[in-house]
Formats: C-alpha cells, structure tokens, sequence
C-alpha cells in the first residue's frame, strides 16, 4: 500500500511538474485582435446603455457588468464599495507568485459621466444608438471608451496566457467627475496595496486626426491644477436714488476687470517646451516658426504672444489663467448692496503658489474694499511624470508603428484628471487616449452628441492592446 501511495504521489508530481513545463514552454496564442475589438464594441454599447451620470453616479450597475465579464474570463478581481450603490472594480494579471508593485502597470478609467441635456441632444444619450459610422451617447468617449479599452486589454492578456513580465493592474473608478467622497483620491488612501503600482494609463491624452491622418498621439503627462477665489466687495448699502463713490457692485467690476484681463507672465514647462517643438514639425511654417522662436530669448515673448493669440488651449499651457465665472450682487433694482462678490476659476502651472498669486491680486487690485479668499476645494498639485521613463518611450516607439507617419507629442493638460493624485504617489502616469479622433469630436466631450467614430473605436483599443502587452512583456 505505502509503496503504491509512493509511487501514485510520484506520478502526480510528474504530471504536474510535465503541466508546468509545458505551460512554461507553450508558445502564447496568437491575440485575435479584430475579434476583440468586435466584442469590445458590444461592451462599449452595454455600458453606455448602463445611465452613471454623477450625481448620484450609480457606479456599482458598471461594476457588477464588468464584474460579469471578468468572472466569464477567469480573471480575478474584487469589487469594493465606496458608499452606497458606488463600487469600483480592481483586477491583478500577476507576473509571479507575488504583486510586484515595483513594476506594476495600472489601466484605470472611471465608470461615472457628467450628466446631459436632454433636449439638446439629437439622439438618446443612453442607447448607444449607431448611425453614419459613429456610436452615440453620454460616456461614449469620456470615459467608457478608455474603460472598455482596458477591460479588452485584460481579456486578450488573459486569453492569450501572455508572459508577464511586470504585473498588470486594472481599475474602473467613481466620482472622477465631482472628485468627492468615492474618488480616486479617497481610492488611493484606503486601498493603495491593491492597486499599488510604478506606471499608469488613463485618460487625459489624444490621438489627433487631421486631414483624414493621425498625426500625432498626444501623452499627458502632467496637468494644471484647479483652484477657485471669492473676491468680496463691501460698502455701505443705500438708496439707489443716492448713489455713492464706495458703491460695491462698481468696486467689485472694476477688481472682475482688472484680474479678468490680467495675463499672468508666461512660464512655459519642459513638457510645454518639448510639446511645441515637436509640433512645430508637423504644423505650417507661419505657426511653426513661433513654435520654434519660443525657446529663443530675443523672441520668446512675440511667440508667446502669437501663440497665445492662435489658441485659448496653448494660451493655457503657457501660464497660470484667472477666469472670473461668477458674479453675485443686489436683491432689489433701488437697493444699492453692501456687498458683491465674483468667483475666479485659475488654473496654475503645476509647482506654482497660489498664494503668491492672490498676494499678486491684492496689488493689481489695489482696492481696501475688496478681500479675496480660497475656496477649499482645490485640485491635486503633482510633479509631472518622467518624459524618458520605459513606458513612455514604450509609447513613442509604437506609435508610428499603429499611425505611419505620426509623432508622439507630451502634454501639459489644461484640465483635471485622475493622474495627479497617482503622480503625488510617485506614480509615472500618462494620458493616453488611444482613439483617433477629429477636434470636432473631441469637443464633444461633455458636450451634446457625444459619440466616437466605431472605426476609432475599434483602433484604439488594438492600439492599447499594443501599448500594454509590449511594456509589460519586458522589464
Ligand atoms: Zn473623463
């Protein structure tokens, strides 16, 4: 009996160590991209039918979908609950018997949208309806576009039984939108081991097309930072038959018009500089030679100039903006108020002060009637990320590859996005939004009629698909 036992232990341990070799040894399937991308589109119409504007976000009806697929896949995963009918989904392909964060390549996308307005749109905003070669609807793009990309890359790797050589790590996350109580931020302070990570991929890049051609594939890899001031006016209420010099509503105008047309000196970034000098080789020469003379000190301020003139966007990367959004003064239309005030939305260049810059106010001002005041609800200011790190030069070597032609272009975004807080947990996190796409349809984000052309669709996420299983396959 013992020596029967012995030797039946003794083929079980061949068979499997036989298993292990083989499997070792098996050459990886062959992915079956255009398949993928089919399927994915079925995914991307699902979870655009499935309605996460935020408010309230609704976020767990995403999670249990994609929850159901990689449950299907055999890719394991956990769905954690932030608040009540929010959850976000974390899935881990490993490279060894241990997570090496070390190395880790985070997907993440987030599962809410910014709400519509239903009469404006021409189709419904939640049927995923496809007409003229475009699927529509809210989260079309931004971002169940990004989030199914990731879901595919997942499942290829995963079919495929890819050989990873750094783990691969996917999050759908909440409240990206409103960046409250359920957002990556609060994501990151509770759950930072299950998602711990070196690199990340999110949202926040572009794949621009022009004249039918992509022409470059556009990396964030830093961002400006949100900040909002109240600038109050005081003086004395009366009569509007009485009108007097300390009036509150004319202080406050003349401050909203001072700091409304206020330009901050321009201080372009390395990656503002290096972002111009890359499109100055594809742009037209009259815009090009701007491009060019910004790194001049004779002619730096004319290019700034022009530049700045050309477009609201580059006026933006160049320096720290102030945009007064909102004014509030009077009750009755012969009251003269004793108070008015205006709300300034400034988005700085990442490393700066703002209260440097609210110290700036005060003396452009000049004004003993008017106070100013920072809102608490200011963005994340994160260093950027590494214009020479693996994943980025990952990125640059393959994108000619996918768009023959095409450069690659880093980006200083305007806007907010995830990244920050993965850049402030020394994450190397980019921006990259791998759907060729026309500025007519970018702007459509958070916008009427959102949709994204299925072809585009369908190449980005062979393009991501790409991107992944290349930088995670060496180290
Ligand atoms: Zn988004």
């Amino acid at each position: 009996m013992l020596h029967r036992a012995g030797r039946f232990i003794f083929i079980v341990a061949c068979v499997m160590f036989a298993v292990a070799g083989a499997r070792a040894q098996a050459p990886m399937a062959k992915p079956d991209l255009g398949k993928l991308a089919d399927e994915a589109q079925v995914w991307l119409g699902d979870l655009v039918r499935i309605n996460s504007v935020n408010p309230p976000g609704n976020e767990a009806a995403v999670a249990k979908y994609i929850s159901a697929i990689f449950q299907k896949e055999g890719i394991s995963y956990e769905v954690i609950e932030m608040a009540p009918g929010r959850s976000i989904v974390v899935a881990r392909l490993q490279a060894g018997p241990l997570p090496d964060p070390a190395n880790a390549l985070l997907l993440v996308a987030h599962q809410d949208t910014v709400g519509v307005d239903t009469k404006k749109w021409t189709v419904d905003p939640f049927a995923a309806n496809i007409r003229d070669g475009y699927m529509y609807g809210r989260g079309s793009i931004d971002d169940k576009a990004m989030l199914t990309a990731n879901i595919a890359t997942m499942v290829e790797l995963k079919r495929t039984g890819a050989r990873l050589a750094r783990d691969v790590v996917f999050l759908a996350t909440d409240d990206e939108e409103q960046g409250g109580s359920a957002s990556i931020k609060v994501t990151i302070e509770k759950y930072w081991n299950k998602i711990a990570c070196a690199y990340a991929l999110n949202e926040g890049g572009r794949v621009m097309v022009k004249d039918g051609k992509v022409q470059y594939v556009g990396v964030q890899a830093s961002e400006k930072v949100a900040y909002n001031v109240t600038v109050t006016a005081t003086g004395q209420s009366g009569h509007g038959s009485l009108p007097r010099p300390d009036n509150a509503v004319v202080h406050l105008a003349a401050a909203v018009e001072k700091l409304g047309t206020y330009q901050v000196p321009a201080q372009p970034s390395t990656i503002t500089l290096r972002y111009f000098e890359q499109l100055s080789k594809i742009e037209d020469d009259d815009i090009a030679k701007w491009m060019r003379a910004l790194e001049q000190p004779e002619r730096a301020d004319l290019a700034v100039k022009h530049l700045a003139d050309e477009s609201p966007m580059w006026n933006s990367m160049l320096r720290d903006t102030i945009a007064p959004t909102i004014l509030e003064a009077g009750v009755r239309v012969n009251v003269v108020p004793s108070e008015a005030t205006a709300n300034l939305n400034i988005r700085l260049l990442p490393g700066h002060s703002i209260e440097e810059l609210m110290g700036q106010f005060v003396k452009i001002v000049n004004d003993p009637q008017i106070k100013f005041q920072l809102a608490p609800d200011s963005g994340e200011n994160a260093p950027p990320s590494d214009l020479k790190s693996p994943l980025f030069q990952t990125i640059e070597r393959l994108t000619p590859q996918e768009f023959p032609g095409a450069i690659t272009v880093p980006l200083l975004g305007t806007g907010a996005t995830d990244s920050a807080s993965l850049r402030l947990h020394k994450v190397q996190a980019y921006g990259l939004e791998p759907f060729p796409l026309i500025e007519n349809d970018s702007s459509r984000v958070h916008a009427d009629d959102e949709r994204i052309p299925v072809d585009s669709f369908h190449k980005g996420v062979v393009f991501l698909y790409h991107v992944v299983s290349d930088f995670a396959s060496t180290k």
